[in-house]
C-alpha cells in the first residue's frame, strides 16, 4: 500500500487496460472464435468497452471433451510431485501477472482494488496449498497391512475429466482454485468461467497453459449456463462437477446429473447463504459496527459469506443502528479505479433490478435506518448503495439476497433459543458471526448451529487458504471445504491392488 507500489501498480494496470482483451474458447491449447462474439461492458460505466468475448460451440465442447479423455490417463501418471511443480509455476505465473490480473478484475467484475488485490492472493494461495497437499496426498500409493505373503496397497487417482463450473464473484479465485484442485487430484478439466466474467477466467486458463499444463488436459469453455453450462454436466463423458454459485442452479446440475447416462459422478456444490451476525449486550459496539461494515458491504456485499441479517439485543439495538448509520454515512461509492471508493458497482443491471425489488419490498415492509446515496451521480453505472433496514423477523427474507442489504432484527434476554432456531429453519449454513464477550455464550451458539464457517467477536468474510477452510451445509453447499485439507479427496477415486507375493517368490 505504499506510494511508491501504488504509482507502479496503476501503471501495470493502465498498461493492461489500454489493451484489447479477447476471449473466447481455449481448446487443445488452441484459441478459437467462437459464436455470440459480445463486446464486454465495464460495470461502473457501460460506456467503457474493455473487451470481447464468444461462447463455445456444441463442436467445441465435444472435442474437448474427447482430447481430455485421451489425455487425462497420462496426466494422472505424472503423479502428485509432477502435478504440484507445474501449480506452484501457476502460483509464481499469477503473481508475475498480477498488474494485468488487476485491471481485468476491476473493469470486467467491478472489484476494488482491496477487492482485487486480495482476489489474485487468493488464487495464489489456492495454487500454492493444493500443489502441497498433491505432494503429500497423491505420492508413492499407502502400503496397508495383510496376511503373510500378500502386499496390499491404496492410491489415489483423478476420475477423469472435472467440469469446474464457476461464479462472477471470485472469478479468478474461484475458478483457479476449482481447476487446480481437479488438476492436483489428476484430473482433466473442462472449465465454464461465469459469462460475466471471461476475460479474467481466460487470462488464468493462458497463465495455467504456460505454467506447464497440456493443452489437452485444461480447457476453457465460455458460455450460458443454460446451453454451455447445461451441455457439460449432460455429457456421459465427465467424470465429476465442481461448481459454486447459486443454491438453485445446484439443484438443476444435480437433477442434470441424475439424469444422464454415464459413470455415477460427485458433485461439488458450494452454494448461498443467508448469513447472520448475533451480538448481545456485552459486546464492544464499536468493534461490531467496523464488523457489519466489512461483513455487509464490502465487495457491494456480492459475497457467498457477506452477512445478510444482524440480530441484536434489544437493549443495545438503537444504539447500534445509531452508529451504523453513522459508519454508513462514511461509505464512499464509485469508480473501483479509485483508490478512495469503498463501495464499486453491482455487477449487471439483473442483479441490480433485483435489490431494487427487494428494497420496494422492504420499503413497504420494514424500517429503513440509512439508505446511502444510490450512485445517481454515477449514471452510466449500476450502482446500488448500501442500505439498513430494521425488519421483525427473519422470516421476511425466504432466500438470499446477494448485495449491500443488511437486515437488523431484535432479540430479547429470553429469546435466544428462537433466534437461533429462525436461522436453523434458513435451511442454509454458511457463515454466522457471533459478538459477546460471555465466551461460554459465544461457544455454545457455535455448537448449536450447523455453519460451515463461524466467527467469533471479528468480522465473517475473508477466509483464508489453509486457515478458514470454506464452504457450508444443507442450503450452502456438499462440502468439503475449499482450501482445507480434504478437498482433493473427492476430486479424486481411490484403487487398491492386492497381489500375492508368494507366486513371485516373494
Ligand atoms: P449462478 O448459479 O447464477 O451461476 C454460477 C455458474 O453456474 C455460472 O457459470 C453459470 O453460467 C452456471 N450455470 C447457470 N445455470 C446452469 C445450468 N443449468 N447448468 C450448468 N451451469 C449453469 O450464480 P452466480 O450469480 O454466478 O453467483 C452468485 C451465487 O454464487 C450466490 O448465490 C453466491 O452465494 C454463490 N457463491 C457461493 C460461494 C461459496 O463458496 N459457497 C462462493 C461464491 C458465490
Amino acid at each position: 500500500t505504499d506510494e511508491a507500489t501504488v504509482r507502479s501498480l496503476r501503471a501495470g494496470i493502465d498498461a493492461a487496460l489500454a489493451q484489447a482483451w479477447t476471449a473466447g474458447p481455449i481448446v487443445g491449447g488452441q484459441d478459437l472464435a467462437g459464436q455470440k462474439a459480445r463486446p464486454v461492458l465495464d460495470p461502473s460505466d457501460h460506456t467503457r468497452t474493455v473487451g470481447t468475448t464468444a461462447d463455445a460451440t456444441a463442436e467445441h465442447i465435444d472435442r474437448a471433451l474427447a482430447l481430455a479423455a485421451q489425455a487425462q490417463p497420462g496426466w494422472d501418471a505424472l503423479g502428485g510431485e509432477g502435478r504440484a511443480r507445474i501449480l506452484d509455476a501457476m502460483g509464481d505465473a499469477l503473481e508475475a501477472d498480477t498488474p494485468a490480473l488487476l485491471g481485468i478484475l476491476i473493469r470486467e467484475a467491478g472489484k476494488t482494488w482491496g477487492d482485487a488485490v486480495a482476489e489474485v492472493r487468493e488464487a495464489v494461495d489456492f495454487c500454492r496449498y493444493y500443489a502441497d497437499l498433491a505432494r503429500k496426498q497423491f505420492g508413492a500409493p499407502t502400503r496397508l497391512p495383510g496376511p503373510t505373503g500378500e502386499s496390499n496397497e491404496l492410491s489415489l487417482h483423478g476420475r477423469g475429466t472435472f467440469v469446474c463450473i464457476s461464479p462472477w464473484n471470485f472469478p479468478l479465485a474461484i475458478f483457479t482454485g476449482q481447476v487446480a484442485a481437479a488438476l492436483a487430484a489428476g484430473n482433466a478439466v473442462a472449465a465454464k468461467p461465469a459469462e460475466q466474467t471471461t476475460l479474467v477466467g481466460a487470462r488464468a486458463v493462458r497463465l495455467f497453459h504456460t505454467a506447464g499444463v497440456p493443452g489437452d488436459i485444461l480447457h476453457l469453455l465460455p458460455g450460458d449456463g443454460e446451453t454451455v453450462g447445461a451441455a457439460l454436466v449432460a455429457d456421459a463423458r465427465i467424470g465429476g462437477v465442481a461448481f459454486t454459485g447459486s443454491t438453485e442452479t445446484a439443484r438443476l446440475i444435480n437433477r442434470a446429473l441424475a439424469a444422464r447416462d454415464g459413470a455415477i459422478v460427485p458433485l461439488i456444490a458450494e452454494t448461498g447463504g443467508q448469513n447472520a451476525m448475533i451480538v448481545d449486550s456485552t459486546a464492544l459496539l464499536e468493534q461490531v459496527v467496523d464488523d457489519c461494515i466489512t461483513s455487509a458491504f464490502q465487495s457491494a456485499g456480492q459475497r457467498c459469506s457477506a452477512m445478510r441479517v444482524l440480530f441484536v439485543q434489544d437493549d443495545v439495538a438503537d444504539q447500534m443502528a445509531h452508529l451504523l448509520k453513522g459508519a454508513m454515512q462514511l461509505i464512499t461509492l464509485g469508480d473501483p479505479l479509485d483508490l478512495a471508493t469503498d463501495v464499486g458497482p453491482i455487477i449487471d443491471e439483473d442483479a441490480r433490478k433485483i435489490l431494487v425489488a427487494h428494497g420496494e419490498r422492504m420499503d413497504r415492509e420494514a424500517k429503513l435506518v440509512h439508505a446511502c446515496p444510490t450512485g445517481a451521480d454515477l449514471p452510466n453505472g449500476t450502482f446500488f448503495g448500501p442500505r439498513l433496514y430494521e425488519i421483525d423477523s427473519l422470516k421476511r427474507l425466504p432466500r438470499e439476497v446477494f448485495g449491500p442489504i443488511l437486515h437488523l432484527v431484535r432479540w430479547k434476554a429470553d429469546s435466544l433459543d428462537q433466534v437461533l432456531a429462525d436461522i436453523d429453519a434458513t435451511g442454509y449454513g454458511l457463515t454466522l458471526g457471533v459478538h459477546s464477550r460471555l465466551e461460554g455464550r459465544a461457544q455454545e451458539i457455535f455448537k448449536r448451529l450447523n455453519c460451515g464457517n463461524t466467527y467469533i467477536n471479528r468480522n465473517m468474510v475473508g477466509a483464508v487458504v489453509g486457515v478458514q477452510p470454506f464452504g457450508g451445509h444443507g442450503l450452502s453447499g456438499t462440502g468439503p471445504k475449499a482450501g482445507g485439507p480434504h478437498y482433493l479427496l473427492r476430486f479424486a477415486t481411490e484403487k487398491t491392488l492386492t497381489v500375492n507375493i508368494t507366486a513371485f517368490g516373494g
